[in-house]
């Protein structure tokens, strides 16, 4: 064998060897990412249950105290809070899942209701 067929046959070798890689590369097909499953819908109980144990109504400067327990932006306004002194339901971990945008439920009545006002006004 000369050496420009031995050059020859190396580099024809060399250039197979880089197509089988990169045919196989691209042939390698991508996983499909596998499927969350959707969260389930939480029951009006489990919500309840949720609202009320993740409320922080009772530390709010707008708070008083008397036989209620928060959540006012699920049960509606409160028959004790008449001021509006501040609200922190922005910090409110309820806000962030249920995807609430308002504030003030105390006075101004549950999510459900504002959110049905704003949709009427618009
Ligand atoms: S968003 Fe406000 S009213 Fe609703 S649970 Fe949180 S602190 Fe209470
Ligand atoms: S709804 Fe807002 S303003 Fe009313 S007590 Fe709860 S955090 Fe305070």
């Amino acid at each position: 064998m000369t050496r420009r067929s031995f050059l020859k046959r190396l580099a024809t070798g060399a250039l197979g060897f880089v197509t089988v890689l990169f045919v196989q590369s691209c042939g390698k097909k991508e996983e499909p990412a596998a499927e969350k499953p959707a969260a389930p819908e939480m029951t009006d109980e489990e919500k309840q249950e949720y609202v009320f144990n993740n409320c922080i109504c009772g530390k709010c400067p707008s708070w008083v105290e008397c036989d209620e327990k928060g959540g006012f932006c699920l049960v509606g306004k409160s028959n004790c809070i008449k001021e509006k002194k501040g609200c922190i339901c922005p910090d409110c971990p309820v806000t962030k899942k249920m995807g609430l945008k308002w504030g003030y439920y105390c006075i101004e009545g549950d999510a459900k209701s504002l959110m049905a006002a704003e949709e009427m006004s618009k």
